[in-house]
């Protein structure tokens, strides 16, 4: 199984989440949230498309990326989930890395909110990613969906109405 950032991403989020996309199971398409988050993406800046390259590595795409600077832009709607940007971000970095190109960093950007983050990769994160990779294998191959969270985050899930139809 090909590993993309959107696995990493799910798998700091939620187990149940991450387990539910990767056995085919996509409400994206449904969700209000989604959409705007794809509408911040697409039209916070327009011109970037022109500065930027979208990249695809070992299946994980990179929207905006400066290769002369080498820095990975990611732009997100809210910085709720934070953690998983960055470890989203750490991801690119590491692929990148696998693929000889070294020094890169990231950029999280939150143009709703005015605010960056910066993303740096360090050994004790290649070594997390690692584990990371071993774990998100095992929770996507078992049987077995996880238990849903119930955590305030749901409410803003796109798997919401799927993981609480009995309520
Ligand atoms: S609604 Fe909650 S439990 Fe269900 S997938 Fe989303 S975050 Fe996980």
């Amino acid at each position: 199984m090909n590993i993309i950032a959107t696995h990493v991403n799910y798998y700091m989020v939620c187990k149940r989440k991450l387990w539910l996309f990767s056995n085919g199971i996509n409400m994206e398409h449904t969700s209000d949230i989604v959409a705007e988050g794809k509408l911040v993406h697409e039209t916070s800046y327009t011109q970037r498309a022109e500065r930027y390259t979208e990249l695809t590595i070992d299946g994980s795409v990179i929207d905006f990326y400066d290769a002369r600077n080498k820095i990975i832009h990611e732009v997100k709607k809210s910085d709720k989930m934070e953690k998983a940007h960055e470890w989203q971000v750490k991801y690119y970095i590491w692929l990148l890395k696998n693929n000889e190109v070294e020094g890169v960093k990231g950029i999280l950007e939150y143009p709703k909110l005015r605010q960056t983050t910066k993303v740096e990769l360090t050994d004790e994160d290649v070594a997390c990613l690692e584990k990371m990779v071993v774990e998100i294998k095992h929770i996507v191959d078992d049987e077995t969906c996880p238990q849903r969270i119930d955590a305030k985050i749901c409410k803003n899930c796109s798997y919401y109405e799927f993981c609480y139809v009995d309520e």
